[in-house]
């Protein structure tokens, strides 16, 4: 034992020396390395680490293990095994269902695991079919192809022939309704629709799983069970606010601020919110806001009229007797990290200015700051939105760059279009989209060797968010540390 451990912990001396080298024999694999070191492991907690490493060995083991005496025999054993991982992905996304990325990619996982299984099922008759006798005529005279081929107008009788196959058949479909349901487009255009179609299509898949096969049951009622317990301990987290301020601070913006006893949310973060006024409504319905100023006992959201709830909100700010209760659940999201970086560049396409108010509070409240150079480019509509967020911010030496895109050659809008005198920072702003190249790169030249925190929240297809993305601005001498907030859930 003793001997393992000196193995290991000479080999861990042996990969930090060559890393250390790598910075100038490799600095891309330096760069990479740096990456994950950076991203994946040095923000993670001991748990989710392990979590995470124990998940990998599970899947990787299970696969490479799979042996058999024939290569059909070595596929069905893959088979099965998928379909158990596949089941016990599905239930870690249930688990993880207040996290949309964990949720999505554990939801992938298992979908991918179980086309396989259901894949190979299927296939599984259809090859069999014409060694039996009476498809062997027909595979000698036409040939195998052709056997199959006819074979596939059996997939009826298959389908009611045995137990395992009708009820395989619902999990596909409701499978299907899940990943089609849960698309962009039906997210975006009717979020009630995508809402439904997810609760409906998973109790029926995991009812209809439960006759299929025992192992469903297992996986499933001990993630269900635990998913209850998570969702009753966040309902019980979960605090009702009072109103203290909602008011309209711009066309189709609204400033709500809620007392808040809590003292966990951190900049970055946002929160569930739910308006309903009933405890078990809340619970299951909530609206996520970043929040945008963290103040003791109090929290300050701005929010966009978009659709019924956030409009309801705009419309009830006149009228101090219709303001609701809040329920605010427990902080969600990354927080952000970047307070260590010398350079910050923030980004934001709207009201996706939000959360980097927060982080602006927070740099301005630190006693010893550590970034020296703090650049916002912000993209908005009309130039109305600017002064109300921008006076929310007090750090004085912010390089703003601020971009307007409404229709400014129209005569009447001119004048709407000026900043107002009651902008404190009156920061310069241009006309038209940003070239963000160009302003990265110019970001990039005069930063040559510091580390870059950039924060970007902005339409998922924003050209701004691959090229952060992309390693372009990355070297072994600087790295641009990126956070993404998306508003499209
Ligand atoms: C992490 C995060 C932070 C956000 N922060 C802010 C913010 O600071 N200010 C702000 O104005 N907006 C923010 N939003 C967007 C805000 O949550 C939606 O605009 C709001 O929920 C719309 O609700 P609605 O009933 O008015 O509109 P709907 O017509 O119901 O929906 C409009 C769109 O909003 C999204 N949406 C609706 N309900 C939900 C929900 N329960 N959960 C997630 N998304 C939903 C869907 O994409 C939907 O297509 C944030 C979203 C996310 C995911």
């Amino acid at each position: 034992m003793l001997y393992a451990y000196l193995v290991i912990l000479v080999t861990l001396y042996l990969i930090g020396l060559v890393l250390a080298k790598m910075q100038t024999w490799a600095p891309s694999v330096y760069l990479v390395c740096r990456r994950w070191w950076d991203y994946q492991l040095v923000g993670a907690t001991v748990g989710t680490a392990v979590s995470v490493v124990g998940l990998v060995l599970v899947h990787g083991v299970v696969l490479v293990s799979a042996s058999g005496d024939t290569v059909f025999e070595q596929h069905r054993v893959i088979s099965d095994r998928l379909a158990q991982l596949g089941t016990v992905d599905l239930g870690v996304a249930l688990l993880w269902w207040w996290h949309p990325v964990w949720h999505r990619w554990f939801a992938r996982l298992g979908l991918v695991a179980l086309v396989y299984h259901g894949g190979f099922q299927w296939t599984k008759h259809y090859y069999r079919r014409p060694h039996e006798t009476q498809w062997q005529d027909l595979g000698e005279q036409h040939g195998l192809d052709a056997a199959m081929r006819t074979a596939l107008g059996t997939w009826w009788p298959l389908t009611v022939s045995s137990t395992y196959y009708w009820t395989g058949t619902i999990m596909a479909l409701a499978l299907v309704a899940l990943a089609v349901g849960s698309h962009r487009l039906v997210r975006e255009g009717w979020y009630a629709l995508f809402r439904a179609i997810h609760g409906v299509a998973a109790v029926v898949f995991l009812v209809v799983g439960l006759v299929h096969h025992w192992i469903v049951a297992v996986a499933f009622v001990g993630a269900g069970g635990l998913w209850v317990a998570n969702v009753v301990a966040r309902a019980k987290k979960a605090e009702r606010g009072n109103v203290l301020a909602l008011v309209p601070v711009a066309e189709d913006v609204v400033k709500l601020q809620v007392s808040y006893q809590g003292s966990d949310v951190a900049p970055g973060q946002y929160l569930p919110c739910s308006f309903s006024g009933s405890a078990w409504k809340d619970t299951w319905w909530s609206h996520p806001f970043s929040v945008s100023r963290i103040d003791p006992q109090r929290l300050t959201f701005y929010i966009k009229a978009r659709g019924r709830l956030t409009r309801q909100l705009y419309e009830m700010a006149g009228d101090k007797e219709a303001w609701p209760s809040v329920q605010l659940g427990q902080p969600l999201g990354q927080v952000w990290a970047g307070l260590e970086c010398p350079v910050v560049v923030l980004i934001a396409e709207g009201i996706g200015i939000t959360p980097w108010l927060a982080v602006l509070q927070a740099a301005a409240a630190s006693s010893s700051p550590a970034t020296h150079s703090t650049y916002v480019i912000w993209t908005v509509r009309n130039t109305d939105l600017i002064a109300p967020l921008i006076n929310e911010t007090t750090t004085a030496h912010i390089d703003w760059q601020i971009y307007v895109t409404g229709d400014y050659q129209m005569e009447s809008q001119v004048e709407s279009l000026a900043i107002p005198p009651s902008c404190s920072l009156a920061p310069p702003y241009s006309h038209g989209r940003p070239h963000y190249p160009t302003l990265m790169e110019s970001i990039r030249s005069r930063h040559p060797t510091q580390d870059v925190a950039m924060g970007l929240c902005v339409h998922d297809d924003s050209i701004c968010a691959n090229l952060a993305r992309s390693k372009k601005f990355s070297h072994s001498q600087a790295v641009w540390h990126v956070y993404s907030e998306r508003f499209d859930v």
